[in-house]
């Protein structure tokens, strides 16, 4: 068969060369170690947590070692393509202050653009590509048309889907496998013609050369060495409508791409003898690979199951709703995907996490666990961390979006609300009330005479002449210049004068002789003032309502008495 003949047949219009693509998209000129890794989506729906999972070890591993993250859109198959995803895509990685230095992009029109040197970075526009190297690989006798109708190549796709599950069958349904290939790979130049001739579609697939009972080493750099059996299956490069299979793609868009470092799912895996024949084939050197395990989580009974789809947190446009700041997400993965980030965390607590030595050698081989506790522990840590003003601004903006009455009651007084935010900020063990800014108005809401929905029970059931005595007398005991000693000073006179211990310690030693202690007299208080028994400090709350609210707020407690 003259193959040379034969891809000039297949291809007629394809006259670049595979040397003229080598020298538009030549080796980047990077520093010594610099790494180029990407993300490489499907557009067909939201961003998933195991997606941003890889997008941060490939947006580290690059910008580390100075080298270049870059996005690609891998929208090859039409069928599953979700309209607008691409876009959203971006949008939602973009909200999470991921940085591509190239890739698809949104530009100024609100369209997806290219920004760079090496694309087009959408497959759909690549075809011409993946063409001059489907002529390379024809010529050259290590790929050959198959003359086929779509139900045909639906069949077989299908099949090549359930290859993880070949059952009991599997040794005749190998040998009939075998037995069409043999079949497929014997034609002649005559018979393409004919079919070309006809108008007839063809699928382009690899004349594999490998031996299932060899072995050949492959090093995943977080799974370690493996022994994978070669590749003896014919598969398909190119589909009928000329577009390439993932597998073909791969290989030609990583290498013209440049890319150094693979950061893929665990599921291309069982494909890698193929991507291996490819890269051979093509003359290409190999990327170094991370496979990547699914995320994880527990259910009801505690059995770990795959963090699907639907389940709570997969989709990561619904945090911004949940009220989980970016930083907190980010800084959750941070921790999945390094297990010495925590400590790293715990001794630099204001440094940004791309301050973190990230390492390859700390990343966890049988995957990780996604844990609710853990996100919301790490959430309340990462908000703690944040100063009033910033705590300030992000809610305002999150109200603005998810809850407008209460916006309003932020807007409208900026320096009260930022003077609430600060109590218990800074210093060593700061206050942390809050994972999300949904929690942030219940936490708050007693500071806001519309948002107060007092429970005044605690004072119903304490003695009632105390509780009034306390509520008539601690407004002209209150003087807004005392700090937090005098302030307690007077609420131990007040205690002494109503018959209680004015030190715990006292009372504990004679609990007899008194009515209670101080911490009685400074519950009331409390209930009467935020109409909860569990609040920050009562004198920073005081502090901050001042002396009209605190006279309201006891007057209605007293109220509520009678
Ligand atoms: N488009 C592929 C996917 O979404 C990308 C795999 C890869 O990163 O190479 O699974």
């Amino acid at each position: 068969m003259d193959n040379k003949k034969l891809a000039d047949r297949l291809f007629p219009k394809v006259h670049m060369t595979p040397e003229e693509l080598e020298a538009k998209f030549p080796p980047r000129k990077l520093p010594e170690g610099a790494k180029v890794t990407r993300f490489a989506p499907s557009p067909t729906g939201f961003v998933h947590f195991g997606g941003m999972y890889q997008v941060m070890i490939g947006e580290r591993l690059a910008h580390l070692s100075g080298g270049i993250f870059y996005l690609r859109i891998e929208d090859t198959d039409s069928k599953r393509e979700v309209s607008d995803a691409a876009r959203r895509l971006i949008q939602t990685l973009r909200d999470y202050g991921i940085n591509f230095d190239e890739g698809a992009d949104i530009g100024e029109d609100g369209t997806i653009c290219d920004k760079g040197e090496y694309g087009p970075y959408r497959q759909s526009l690549r075809a011409n590509i993946y063409h001059v190297y489907a002529k390379k690989l024809v010529s050259e006798g290590k790929a050959y048309p198959v003359f086929t109708s779509d139900e045909e190549l639906e069949a077989v796709l299908a099949a090549d889907k359930k290859e993880e599950n070949k059952t009991k069958d599997w040794e005749s349904e190998a040998e009939k496998q075998r037995l069409e290939t043999l079949k497929n790979r014997n034609f002649t130049l005559d018979t393409v013609e004919k079919e070309l001739a006809a108008g007839h579609k063809f699928v382009l697939r690899i004349l594999a050369d490998g031996d299932p009972n060899k072995k050949t080493i492959f090093d995943d750099l977080v799974k370690g060495r493996l022994e994978i059996p070669e590749n003896d299956e014919d598969f398909v490069l190119l589909k009928s409508d000329g577009i390439p299979t993932y597998h073909f793609a791969h290989a030609v868009d990583d290498h013209l791409m440049r890319t150094t470092h693979v950061i893929r799912g665990e599921e291309w895996l069982p494909s890698i003898a193929k991507h291996i024949m490819l890269f051979r084939y093509l003359g290409f050197r190999m990327p170094k690979y991370i496979h990547t395990a699914q995320i994880m989580r527990l259910d009801e009974n505690g059995n770990r199951k795959k963090l699907s789809k639907r389940d709570l947190g997969a989709n990561m446009d619904d945090y911004d709703e949940k009220g989980y700041p970016r930083e907190s997400v980010t800084e959750y993965l941070m921790t999945l995907i390094n297990s010495n980030f925590e400590e790293w965390r715990a001794q630099n607590p204001s440094k940004l996490y791309t301050e973190f030595p990230f390492s390859i050698k700390k990343m966890s081989v049988s995957g990780c666990l996604f844990d609710y506790d853990k996100l919301m522990d790490v959430s309340k840590n990462t908000i703690a961390r944040m100063s009033a003003r910033q705590v300030y601004d992000r809610l305002l903006s999150w109200t603005k979006k998810y809850d407008t009455e209460f916006y309003i009651l932020l807007n409208d007084n900026e320096q009260y609300a930022i003077d609430i935010l600060s109590i218990g900020r800074g210093g060593k063990k700061p206050r942390k009330d809050f994972g999300t800014w949904s929690e942030v108005r219940n936490n708050i809401s007693f500071f806001y005479d519309t948002l107060f929905t007092p429970d005044y029970e605690y004072l119903k059931n304490a003695d009632k002449q105390t509780v009034l005595s306390v509520l008539s007398e601690y407004p002209t005991l209150y003087d807004e210049r005392d700090d937090q000693n005098e302030w307690f000073t007077k609420l131990k006179s007040l205690a002494s004068k109503l018959g209680y211990a004015p030190e715990m310690k006292e009372y504990k030693e004679n609990p007899e002789n008194f009515k209670g202690s101080v911490a009685d007299i400074a519950m009331i208080l409390r209930v009467a003032v935020t109409g909860r028994q569990q609040s920050p400090d009562t004198f920073e709350v005081i502090r901050i309502m001042g002396r009209e609210k605190l006279t309201k707020r006891v007057a209605l407690a007293q109220k509520s008495l009678f």
